[in-house]
């Protein structure tokens, strides 16, 4: 029509190719393939190069991420990633379990009207580019400070306040409890959403930034925080411990044999490669008719990868509507896809046992939404006489997780929140103990690796001003 201009519709985003879901409901290779350096270009170009990048603000690494898409418009894949890794140590970690659709993606100016641009598929891409050439660049090693700093707990909390105080000079040293490095990288989220070669690959080149990592010292037994800052000459310490312990339902039956928590079957199948049986020994039931409790990212790895050890049928039960899971929405999608049956508003009410101290089954009523709770969302009301029963032989609680008290029990003059948690400013990470410093889930409660990111990058800069304060050198 004349006078009215045609309005330019924008272009959907490039889709990453996958696994189909039948076959790889059976396999542990990594769902998604990964962009080809063609869809990566296609997809940078649909970037604005905004002015005022409202992405960025989505980012607690503070990831120039219109500077490193441009440069994949230019093709130039080795320097986007060397831009990335400016800022965040372990881009393809997040590249693929970021949940970016709530903070980088969420604030992109595309996403008003279509799509967002696609920065964790990016972010992967120019990460896997960079192995592939084997051109691993490592920044030149700057002077060194003298000064030393510890870090307790080699989850991406802890590994990112490493990398960004070992680039800083600092002498720095990072004691894991696990034989492994990477917290629930490494031990949690299973294979086929993060292989562990690339947890592996990343650790490698904070290790080659010069952090030195002790592994299987479990600090509170070892060393305590004391120690380690009076005795072994540590001028300042960051915690990032992570909350790794289970919180169980506390119903009738949850003792019996084929309970486990989400946290000890995972770390059977991923950390000690169950799945692998018998190449390696570790033991775990696989069962043919699962349940799982919970509705957020853990709840869905533990099915999914209990249909992979050969289920049948894997049922996820959660009290509240889908709408209200925490899991990331393409978690869910995959999960469907690959045939988990979610039995939704449905909550557990005992385990059954089958004589002989095994589960046999589990009994649920049925609820309903009612009223917002505490945390905003619509609380679920069991409704009267709609219980049932479901024949399974293993049971999974993924209901969440607390904080370990092994460390922060040697630590009196330490102040917790009433949940156990270390009480830490969120600009600094600042403790009440001087020159202790905190972050990630131990200071949150279980969120997520961006998060724990951030508050390790935070605390590495109030570590460094903590530095010159101490010893008054303020001209660095
Ligand atoms: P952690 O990763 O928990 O690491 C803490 C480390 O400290 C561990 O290695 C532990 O062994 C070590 N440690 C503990 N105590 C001691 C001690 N006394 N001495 C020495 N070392 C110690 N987040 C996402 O963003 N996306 C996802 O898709 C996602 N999926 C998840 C799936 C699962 C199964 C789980 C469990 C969590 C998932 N999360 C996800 C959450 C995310 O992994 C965590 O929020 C994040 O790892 C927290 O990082 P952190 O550094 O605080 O601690
Ligand atoms: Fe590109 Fe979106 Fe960031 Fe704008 S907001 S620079 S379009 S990623």
């Amino acid at each position: 029509m004349e006078g009215k201009k045609e309005e330019k519709k924008p272009k959907n985003r490039v889709k990453m190719r996958e696994q189909d879901p039948l076959t790889r409901a059976r396999n542990f290779n990594e769902v998604p393939y990964g962009y080809t350096p063609f869809d990566a270009v296609e997809e940078a170009s649909r970037c604005l190069s905004c002015k005022r990048p409202t992405c960025r603000e989505g980012c607690p690494v503070e990831v120039d991420i219109p500077g490193f898409i441009s440069l994949i418009k230019e093709r130039k894949f080795l320097e986007a990633c060397y831009k990335v890794k400016g800022k965040n140590a372990l881009p393809a970690v997040c590249g693929r379990v970021c949940p970016q659709e709530i903070q980088c993606e969420s604030l992109c100016i595309l996403g008003k009207k279509g799509e967002p641009v696609a920065i964790g598929n990016l972010e992967r891409f120019v990460a896997d580019y960079e192995a592939e050439k084997g051109e691993i660049k490592v920044p030149e090693k700057p002077k060194p400070t003298g000064r030393k700093v510890v870090i307790i707990g080699s989850g991406p909390g802890g590994l990112t306040c490493a990398a960004d105080l070992a680039k800083s000079g600092h002498q720095v040293t990072l004691f894991e409890a696990l034989q492994k490095p990477g917290g629930v990288l490494i031990y949690g989220i299973p294979e086929f959403r993060l292989p562990k070669v690339i947890v592996e690959r990343e650790v490698e080149y904070i290790k080659k930034l010069g952090v030195e990592l002790i592994l299987d010292a479990v600090i509170g037994k070892l060393y305590t925080v004391d120690e380690l800052l009076n005795d072994k000459g540590y001028d300042a310490c960051f915690i990032a411990t992570g909350a790794g312990l289970p919180i169980f339902m506390g119903i009738l039956g949850e003792n019996l044999n084929g309970i486990y928590s989400a946290n000890e079957f995972l770390t059977r199948a991923n950390l000690m490669k169950a799945y692998l049986f018998p190449e390696y020994d570790t033991p775990i039931k696989r069962g043919k008719k699962v349940a799982v409790f919970g509705g957020g990212n853990v709840a869905m790895d533990s099915a999914r990868v209990a249909l992979r050890l050969g289920a049948e049928r894997v049922y996820l039960i959660y009290r509240r509507s889908e709408a209200e899971m925490p899991a990331r929405k393409a978690e869910v999608h995959h999960a469907y896809e690959e045939g988990i049956e979610f039995l939704l508003l449905t909550n557990p009410t005992r385990f059954i046992d089958d004589g002989k101290g095994n589960v046999c089954g589990v009994e649920c009523i049925k609820m309903e939404l009612g009223e917002p709770d505490e945390s905003g969302r619509r609380r679920p009301v069991p409704i009267k006489g709609s219980e049932f029963q479901i024949e399974i032989d293993i049971a999974i609680p993924a209901l969440g997780t607390r904080a370990n008290p092994l460390l922060t029990k040697t630590m009196p003059d330490l102040k917790l929140n009433k949940r156990g948690y270390i009480v830490a400013e969120e600009e600094t990470g600042m403790t009440s103990k001087l020159g202790v410093f905190a972050g990630g889930d131990i200071v949150t409660g279980a969120a997520t690796v961006i998060l724990a990111m951030g508050a390790g990058k935070k605390a590495a800069r109030a570590i460094n001003e903590y530095l010159k304060w101490k010893y008054w050198d303020f001209k660095s």
